[in-house]
């Protein structure tokens, strides 16, 4: 028996970086994966084309997450395309950094309505399902500004500490249900986007790192389907930094 078998898994932002690996290992550890991109039409055939290769259920839905009203059709597809929703992975995310003075409201507002308005939004949508069934385990993915802050990041560390408080709100309010609510703090990992920054840059990056590497998408996804199984049956309204010791 693996350790997602029988349950079924809404992710969203998946068609690259963290949600994708969130994504294979769901699969490799037997869920059936519904995963959501914004605009990469090409990279989300490809990943669905993936994760069905070796047997694996997966589909993957475009749908703004920042939409209410998408959030609530998407719900309603996966509902009626697989019968169950266990697992909510709130992973889109986006950032527009600036300095404060330069800061647009535009800048604010996407942010804000990407990164914390869609977790109100999805989580709101898997609600009556997880009540229905008393179980369900919603995870929403910070980040270590989040709870430490960063300059030139106002916009994208509110919207992250946002997630926190009300991953802890959502704990509260629906732990009696057996619903379960937890953030994951990811500190600098390493994807396609850091591959193309300066190498001296993300060398420095990673000396300041207690573990002096950068983590990996696998590092957080491991994290996420642990808090997705019933291995984190008791674990509820945390957040657990996976940083490489970046916060201790
Ligand atoms: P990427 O930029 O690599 O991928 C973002 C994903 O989100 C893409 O699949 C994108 O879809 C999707 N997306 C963006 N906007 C929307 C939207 N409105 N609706 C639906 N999907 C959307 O991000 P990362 O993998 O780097 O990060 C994933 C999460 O982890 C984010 O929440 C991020 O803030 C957080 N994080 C990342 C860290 C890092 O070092 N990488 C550190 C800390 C936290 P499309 O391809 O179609 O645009």
């Amino acid at each position: 028996m693996k350790l997602l078998d029988g349950k079924v898994a809404i992710i969203t932002g998946a068609s690259r970086g963290i949600g994708k690996s969130i994504a294979e290992t769901f699969i490799a550890h037997g869920a059936t994966v519904a995963f959501t991109y914004l605009s990469s039409d090409e990279k989300a055939k490809a990943l669905e084309a993936e994760l069905t290769a070796n047997g694996g259920i997966a589909r993957g839905f475009k749908s703004n997450a920042s939409d209410f009203e998408a959030a609530q059709k998407l719900a309603d597809e996966v509902m009626e395309a697989f019968g169950q929703i266990d697992i909510l992975v709130n992973n889109a995310g986006i950032t527009r950094d600036n300095l404060l003075m330069r800061m647009t409201e535009d800048q604010w507002d996407e942010v804000m309505n990407t990164n914390l308005k869609s977790a109100f939004n999805l989580t709101k949508a898997v609600l009556r399902p997880m009540l229905k069934a008393r179980k369900g385990s919603i995870i929403n993915m910070s980040s270590v500004v989040g709870v430490s802050g960063n300059a030139g990041q106002a916009n994208y560390a509110a919207s992250k500490a946002g997630m926190i408080g009300f991953t802890k709100s959502v704990a509260q309010e629906l732990g009696s249900r057996n619903i379960r609510c937890n953030a994951i703090a990811p500190g600098f990992i390493e994807t396609e986007m850091t591959a193309a920054l300066d190498e001296a840059v993300v060398q420095g990056w990673r000396e300041s790192i207690p573990m002096k590497r950068g983590g990996t998408p696998e590092d957080v996804a491991n994290v996420t389907a642990f808090l997705a199984s019933d291995m984190s049956a008791y674990v509820t309204g945390q957040t657990i930094n996976v940083c490489g010791g970046m916060l201790c």
